[in-house]
């Protein structure tokens, strides 16, 4: 499957970072174990197109602020919450890997799948899910 993915574009896969976002896109997932959200942290790390790549961290701390509510699976999820950020992101790769990152990290260590550390977090005040899942 790589071997053929690769073949595709003879063997240089910057070929794909030049296509249209879409056609990035689709291109990408054909690779084993990338999908939407890898796709587009390929995209957004090698600044060819301004999205916010969220991995598992990211969006569970954007859903608990209340950006986009929690849907029946994941993709569907990933999905709204892109569609509810998409008019107040930056065009800025730098800023879009950094928010990237820090989600990652505020999720990793505050925002918790299970026990949030919200006594410690500095969005506790602001927070909807603030102290609500234990
Ligand atoms: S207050 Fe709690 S639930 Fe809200 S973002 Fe912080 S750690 Fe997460």
């Amino acid at each position: 499957m790589l071997r053929r993915c690769a073949s595709e574009y003879n063997g240089d896969l910057r070929a794909i970072l030049k296509l249209p976002q879409k056609d990035a896109m689709k291109a990408l997932k054909k690779f084993p174990s990338v999908g939407e959200p890898l796709a587009e942290r390929i995209l957004m790390m090698t600044h060819t197109y301004p999205v916010l790549s969220l991995d598992s961290n990211g969006l569970r701390v954007l859903q608990r602020l209340g950006f986009a509510a929690v849907l029946k699976d994941y993709s569907a999820s990933y999905r709204a919450m892109r569609e509810a950020l998409a008019s107040q992101l930056p065009v800025d790769f730098d800023v879009l890997i950094r928010a990237h990152l820090l989600l990652k990290r505020h999720g990793r260590e505050l925002c918790k799948t299970t026990r949030p550390l919200c006594v410690q977090c500095p969005l506790e005040h602001d927070c909807p899910a603030a102290h609500r899942l234990v």
